[in-house]
């Protein structure tokens, strides 16, 4: 690469954004041209100080004074509110917007970037589950490139790049793996789920991640996520994609072809990979880092028990049913974590709670943006009494 590539950072304090800065730091050739946070302005100065950014926005106007006058000292412009991560995100100057934002608040800045056509490194699933139809259809107008960050989407991505004819992609691509840790809980009984506590949900075996997407993976509502994310990034029907549970995540991910050939990307459980090949594709870069080892443990394989785990399931029913059902299913989730997290209510109520909206939904077949954003804000309200 010979030109400094500007790298736009949202969620910057999370565990996506704090990696990405990593990758940054130890290669050369890419600029932190700007970054977002939505509260956390103590890491978030901190990270301005090492990184020098022109732009830094803060979703919470609150916090976004204060840091102003925190860093009045330094060259960093602050921006604030959704529109300030609006504004960085579709920069002009702006070459890859990473984007680290957890859950729906990622849907408007990461829209923002597809429409000014930039290069996506995509970790904010959430995005592409509640809104996908209009994101990806979008990035096809713009050119913008939605590169996957998630692990397992990135392993597919780069499984894929073995095709030979791009012209039968429907009929060359027969399914699509995607491999799960099982998460914490994997093996257990539905009466053992029943007194889960959110220490126990936020100790997961494999991965160090921001606290819901560590409750999904414990849920399995990551994976069923993930499956609707595959759907959109790679645009293969549902009956075309399946979960393995893989407990050492050394496979991140596989395609099988027609011809039966499976290909995976292995490597240890380490993010920076996914990350950094979002900013270099379709270059490699050395990195450093623990080299895989095969001869050290032996890699295993299991069906999925979406029985107990009910989370799968719905995510699945969900897709099935397409529309404005992967929004409900998406905001009825991301409200329902937040209220465990906050000891508001008991692991399985999360999934009473998905089910629940989920049943009383009318389906609209294509809904608009403000359709989308509608329909979230009164799941939000409703799960929140
Ligand atoms: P995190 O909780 O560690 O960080 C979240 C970031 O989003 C923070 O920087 C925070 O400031 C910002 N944020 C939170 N609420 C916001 C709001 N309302 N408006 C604007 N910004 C807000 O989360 P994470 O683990 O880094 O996950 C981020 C995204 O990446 C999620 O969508 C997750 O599913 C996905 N992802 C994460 C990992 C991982 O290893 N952490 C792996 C795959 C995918
Ligand atoms: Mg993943």
């Amino acid at each position: 690469m010979n030109q400094m590539k500007n790298i736009v950072i949202l969620g910057a304090t999370g565990s996506i954004g704090t990696q990405s800065l990593e990758v940054i730091e130890e290669q050369k050739g890419f600029r932190a041209f700007a970054l977002s946070a939505h509260s956390n302005i103590e890491l978030l100065e901190a990270q301005i100080r090492a990184f020098r950014p022109v732009y830094a926005a803060v979703t919470d106007e609150e916090k976004a004074k204060e840091l102003k006058i925190k860093i009045a000292d330094t060259d960093t412009k602050v921006l604030s509110g959704v529109e300030g991560a609006c504004e960085i995100a579709s920069h002009p100057e702006a070459d890859t917007v990473i984007t680290g934002i957890v859950g729906i608040a990622g849907l408007r800045p990461t829209l923002a970037a597809v429409e000014a056509g930039k290069r996506i490194g995509l970790a904010n699933k959430e995005t592409l589950v509640t809104a996908g139809d209009i994101v990806m259809a979008k990035a096809k107008e713009t050119g913008s490139e939605i590169i996957p960050v998630d692990s397992e989407h990135s392993a597919i991505f780069q499984s894929l790049a073995a095709r030979v004819n791009k012209e039968n992609y429907e009929t060359e691509i027969s399914r699509i793996i995607l491999t799960a840790s099982g998460g914490p809980f994997f093996g257990k009984t539905k009466e053992e789920l029943e007194n889960i506590t959110v220490a126990e949900a936020l100790n997961h075996p494999n991965w160090s991640m921001g606290a819901k997407i560590t409750v999904d993976s414990a849920s399995l509502m990551n994976k069923g996520l993930e499956i609707l994310e595959a759907k959109q990034l790679f645009s293969v029907p549902m009956d075309k994609i399946s979960v393995l549970v893989h407990r050492q995540s050394i496979v991140h991910s596989m395609v099988e072809f027609a011809d039966n050939a499976v290909i995976a990307q292995l490597g240890t459980p380490d993010m920076k990979l996914p990350i950094q090949y979002a900013m270099t594709y379709p270059e490699r870069l050395p990195m450093e880092g623990n080299k895989l080892d095969l001869t050290q443990k032996p890699l295993t394989f299991d069906l999925p028990d979406p029985d107990t785990f009910r989370c799968l399931a719905l995510a699945i029913e969900a897709g099935n049913t397409g529309g404005s059902m992967t929004t409900v299913l998406n905001g009825a989730n991301e409200a329902a974590v937040s209220l465990f997290l906050d000891g508001k209510i008991g692991y399985t109520d999360i999934v009473k709670n998905i089910r629940r909206e989920m049943e009383t939904h009318q389906v609209i077949a294509n809904p608009a943006l403000e359709e989308i954003l509608a329909i979230e804000a009164e799941v939000y309200k409703r799960l929140a009494k």
